[in-house]
């Protein structure tokens, strides 16, 4: 197959696309339209936490697809409960609502925190819907997502925003603090800053936020659409600073790479009401089946202490790469890992890694002067060996 067949489409512009058509992918590798392979650390933006392909999707898909695809989010269907079963019991929350994409969780833990602000409203009789959210975060794409996050910029594409977002500093309580007003009803953040550069929370500032934010009776949300599913190697990474939420917003590994997100919350926190929220997608069976067969891979013994090892053997080497190249360090949790440049030399990299030959490498540069890696969560050693090699390759071959 030649690009040029593809190269006038109708696909609405939204982003810089490289001349190339990605056709197959299995594991840890994809394959363009020429059929060169490539080595893929974006793995769908974090998205396939098995991998491409993996057999126990396929299986799912295939099993769920004869049997029942959509009976309407009017209906139960028994995926949905199954995999709202698995969610609770190995979280500390009680209720799940499901949706398509992190956004549109997002939305709906928005919505909901409003919703109890209104339930529980101030000494002085006033709702609550004031939220308290981080400079450099990201929670998605629709109106109310983008205004929550703290991408520069992102106030002005397409004012007027929606109002009642508030951004504090992460790692600062006392920039936190600074922001409660007596309309202020939660507070919500990723543990770890995905978009923003994989910037963590710290134990302390996680343990410290969530003091806070009960001493003012307000609702902590964690955003763990990126770092959630055994990306951290907890299973959630609100698990690493020993904190109990009130809602968590899940997305990204959920659906192993089907559209599939959640958003969960505590009893005490439930308070929608027939009407408030719903999605003619929400739940169906095809995509919540993937759920389970993901969930039920990640579950398994042993699994989520493969994702921490392999986490810090790659920690570990990528240290070493710094020391062969004077670069500046990295940082990350299990396997949402960061390379700082020191330097901005990010997009370069990322181009030559992708079209050097005969084999290929993908990798995500969220900013000039760091890389990002998310690979697959059963990546192996081999694989990583193999990044870093071909990655010393590009800086050589870059001339640093
Ligand atoms: C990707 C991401 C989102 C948005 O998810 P979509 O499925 O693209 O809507 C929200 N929050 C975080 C932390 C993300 O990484």
């Amino acid at each position: 197959m030649e690009f040029s067949q593809y190269q006038t489409n109708a696909l609405l512009s939204i982003t810089n696309r490289p001349p190339l058509v990605f056709t197959e992918g299995q594991g840890m590798w994809m394959t363009d339209h020429t059929g060169k392979r490539y080595l893929d650390y974006l793995q769908g933006w974090a998205v396939n936490c098995l991998g491409h392909a993996p057999q126990c999707i396929q299986d799912a898909l295939a099993m769920q697809a004869k049997r029942l695809i959509n009976p309407s989010p009017a209906f139960y269907n028994a995926p949905s409960i199954e995999l709202a079963t698995l969610l609770v019991e190995n979280s500390c929350f009680d209720r799940v609502f499901f949706a398509s994409s992190g956004a549109e969780a997002n939305e709906g833990a928005i919505k909901l925190a409003r919703k109890w602000g209104k339930k529980n409203k101030n000494s002085r009789g006033v709702d609550r819907y004031e939220i308290i959210t981080f400079d450099h975060s990201f929670h998605g794409r629709t109106l109310a997502t983008m205004s929550a996050s703290g991408k520069a910029g992102w106030d002005t594409i397409f004012a007027p925003q929606v109002p009642g977002f508030f951004k504090a500093e992460l790692n600062s309580l006392d920039s936190v603090a600074k922001l409660i007003t007596d309309k202020t009803v939660a507070v919500m953040l990723e543990p770890v800053q995905g978009e923003g550069g994989v910037l963590p929370a710290t134990r302390e500032f996680m343990q410290a936020l969530r003091a806070l934010t009960k001493k003012h009776d307000l609702l902590l949300i964690v955003d763990e659409v990126q770092t959630g599913m055994g990306r951290t190697g907890e299973l959630f990474a609100y698990q690493l600073s020993d904190v109990a939420p009130d809602i968590m917003t899940l997305g990204k590994g959920i659906g192993g790479g089907v559209p599939l997100a959640a958003m969960l919350c505590r009893e005490e926190v439930a308070c929608f009401e027939p009407g408030d929220q719903g999605g003619t997608y929400n739940g169906n069976p095809l995509m919540t089946a993937v759920g389970v067969a993901v969930a039920n891979a990640l579950l398994q013994p042993g699994f989520l202490q493969s994702v921490k090892d392999k986490g810090e053997y790659m920690r570990a080497e990528l240290l070493k790469l710094c020391d062969r190249h004077g670069l500046q360090g990295e940082r990350g949790e299990g396997l949402l890992r960061a390379l700082k440049l020191g330097k901005d030399i990010g997009p370069k990299i990322v181009e030559t890694a992708r079209d050097m030959g005969p084999v290929g490498l993908l990798l995500n540069s969220p900013r000039p002067d760091l890389l990002r890696f998310m690979p697959a969560l059963n990546v192996t050693q081999e694989e990583i060996d193999q990044m870093v090699s071909m990655l010393s390759d590009v800086l050589k071959r870059l001339g640093h």
